[in-house]
C-alpha cells in the first residue's frame, strides 16, 4: 500500500530540495534562556540569534537561498550606473508581473514610504484588506488614514474560509460613496495578509474590487511581499485557479492591480525590494524619490548580488513544488499544534503558524500583552523565537490609551527550506507542555516605551515573578532531557 500520508495539503509535507549548506545550532539551558530573555526586556526582538534555538521571529530575509541562488550571486556585475544585473531583474520583474516599468528599493518599507509620499495627503483615505505595520505607519506619517474592510469571517479565529485575506466589497463601496473617490487615492490589497495569519485573498474577490476601482477611477496597489503563499493557497483552493500555472495565476492578479509592490525579504527569497507599474506619470512621480533616498535607479539600495538572486528567486518562485514548501509546513504545525489542544489561526494560511494568544492567556487582558507575554514565555520554555503580533504591535490613541489588537497572535514564522518535520515535532511538543502550564504566565507592562512601531525597541518587565515559576515547573516536568 502506498503511503498516503504524504498527500499535499494533509498528514507529512514532502520536502522538494535537499539542504547542503547547513548551521550549527545550540539549545542553551532554561536558565539560560530566562536569563537573556529577561536580558532583552521581555521582547523576542531584542534577543541575540546566538541564545536562540530555532529562530522563528519572521521569514524576513531568512529563507534559505537555493544552489541557483547562490551561484548567481557570483556572476553580478558591480556598477553604480548601468550594471547588467540590474537589466536582467529588470527584465525578469517585467515579464513576471507583465507590467512596462520596475523602480527597485532597499527592501518593502522603502516602497510604502515612497508609494505614500506621492499618493497619500492630509485627508487621504485608504481601503485595505488589513493594515500591515510599517504600510499603516507611511500612510498616517503622510497625514492619511486607513479603513481595513476585512470580510467578516476574516478576524473570526477559528473560521475555516478558506479566504479570509478577502474584502468586504459591499463596504468599500459604501466607503467610496461615504469618503469620495477623490479622497481615495488608491485601495490597497495585501497578499498573504501578515497580520491576521497569512490568510489569502481569492482572484474571484480581487476581480471584483477591481470592477467597483474601474467604476469610481481608483488606483489598486498589491502588496505582494506575501504572493507566493498566496498564489499556492489560490490554486489549492479556488476552483478558478486549479487548472492554471502560479505564472499565469500571478499575471491575472498583476493584470487586476496598477501598482505591485513587494519586499524581497520575503518574496524571492533574497534581500531587498521594488515596485512594478505601467502608468507613465505615477512612474515619473515615483522615479524622483529613488535616488533620494534608495540609491540610483539601476540598483535602488540593493547590491548586485542580491539583485542576482532576487531575479532567480522570482524565477523559482513561478515552480509550484518551491513555494509549496512555507505552506505545507504551516499546515503540518498547525495541525500538530491542535491536536496538543494548542489554539491556532485557521485555516492554516502562510508565512507560519499564529497562536491564538487571546485564547491560550485568557486571564491577561489586552493592556498586559498576552501576545507578548505568550512570546517570553515560549522563549523560556524552548529557546524558540517567535514574534509578538498584538495590541503590542499596535500604536496608542492620540490621548495615550491602548488600541487593543483585533487579535493576539504569537506568530511562529516558518522561513523557507530551513526547518524539518523534527524541530518543528519539538516546537509542538515545548507549546503543548506549556499550554498544560499556561496558568502560570501572566501579563507584561512597558519600562521604556517608544512612541513609533514601539514593538521593535521597547523594553518591559513581568508584572510578578512568574518567569521564575515557569523556570521551576519545566525543571520538574523535565529534569535534565533535552
Ligand atoms: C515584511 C512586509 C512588509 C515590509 O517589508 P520590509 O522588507 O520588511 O521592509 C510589507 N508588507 C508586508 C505584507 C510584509 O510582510
Amino acid at each position: 500500500m502506498p503511503d498516503v500520508r504524504f498527500h499535499r495539503g494533509e498528514g507529512l509535507p514532502l520536502e522538494m530540495h535537499k539542504a547542503r549548506i547547513v548551521q550549527k545550532l545550540e539549545l542553551k539551558p532554561i536558565e539560560e534562556r530566562a536569563a537573556s530573555m529577561a536580558g532583552a526586556g521581555y521582547n523576542t526582538f531584542l534577543l541575540r540569534n546566538s541564545d536562540v534555538f530555532i529562530d522563528m521571529l519572521t521569514d524576513s530575509g531568512t529563507n534559505a537561498m537555493s544552489d541557483r541562488q547562490l551561484a548567481a550571486m557570483m556572476m553580478a556585475d558591480d556598477a553604480y550606473a548601468g550594471s547588467e544585473t540590474f537589466y536582467r531583474l529588470d527584465e525578469t520583474i517585467r515579464r513576471i508581473f507583465g507590467k512596462k516599468y520596475f523602480l527597485p528599493a532597499h527592501q518593502g518599507r522603502a516602497c510604502e514610504s515612497i508609494i505614500s509620499q506621492v499618493f497619500v495627503g492630509p485627508g487621504s483615505v485608504v481601503p485595505m484588506n488589513y493594515h500591515f505595520t510599517t504600510s499603516k505607519a507611511h500612510i498616517v506619517l503622510n497625514g492619511g488614514r486607513i479603513e481595513e474592510l476585512l470580510v467578516e469571517e476574516g478576524l473570526d479565529v477559528t473560521s475555516e474560509h478558506p479566504f479570509k485575506g478577502d474584502m468586504d466589497t459591499a463596504a468599500l463601496s459604501s466607503l467610496i460613496d461615504d469618503v469620495g473617490a477623490k479622497n481615495i487615492p488608491f485601495v490597497r490589497i495585501e497578499a498573504g495578509t501578515n497580520l491576521i495569519g497569512g490568510q489569502p485573498f481569492s482572484l474571484a474577490n480581487l476581480r471584483e474590487v477591481r470592477g467597483i476601482c474601474d467604476d469610481r477611477g481608483i488606483m489598486i496597489v498589491l502588496d505582494a511581499s506575501l504572493l507566493a503563499d498566496n498564489l499556492y493557497l489560490m490554486k489549492r483552493r479556488e476552483e478558478a485557479c486549479a487548472d492554471m500555472s502560479i505564472e499565469e495565476i500571478t499575471r491575472e492578479v498583476s493584470d487586476l492591480c496598477d501598482v505591485v509592490y513587494f519586499s524581497a525579504r520575503k518574496l524571492g527569497c533574497a534581500r531587498g525590494g521594488g515596485m512594478c507599474l505601467d502608468d507613465d506619470d505615477a512612474y515619473l512621480r515615483m522615479r524622483e524619490m529613488i535616488p533620494l533616498y534608495e540609491g540610483f535607479l539601476t540598483y535602488g539600495g540593493m547590491s548586485v548580488r542580491e539583485m542576482e538572486a532576487l531575479a532567480v528567486g522570482l524565477e523559482e518562485t513561478m515552480d509550484e513544488d518551491v513555494i509549496s514548501q512555507g505552506p505545507e509546513f504551516t499546515a503540518y504545525a498547525v495541525g500538530r499544534l491542535r491536536e496538543r489542544g494548542v489554539p491556532v489561526v485557521l485555516p492554516a494560511g502562510g508565512l507560519g503558524a499564529h497562536v491564538d494568544a487571546k485564547a491560550f492567556l485568557d486571564h491577561i487582558p489586552a493592556e498586559h500583552y498576552p501576545a507578548g507575554a505568550l512570546a517570553a514565555a515560549f522563549f523560556v520554555a524552548s529557546g524558540v523565537r517567535g514574534m509578538e503580533r498584538g495590541t503590542m504591535s499596535e500604536q496608542r490613541d492620540e490621548d495615550g490609551s491602548e488600541h487593543p489588537a483585533h487579535m493576539e497572535l504569537l506568530r511562529l514564522a516558518l522561513p523557507r527550506r530551513v526547518f524539518t518535520v523534527s524541530q518543528l515535532e519539538y516546537v509542538v511538543d515545548r507549546l503543548g507542555w506549556l499550554y498544560e502550564n499556561r496558568h502560570l504566565v501572566e501579563g507584561l507592562r512597558f519600562v521604556e516605551e517608544p512612541e513609533i512601531l514601539r514593538f521593535f525597541f521597547g523594553k518591559l518587565e513581568p508584572l510578578s515573578a512568574w518567569p521564575e515559576r515557569l523556570v521551576e515547573q519545566y525543571t520538574r516536568d523535565f529534569g535534565d532531557s533535552l
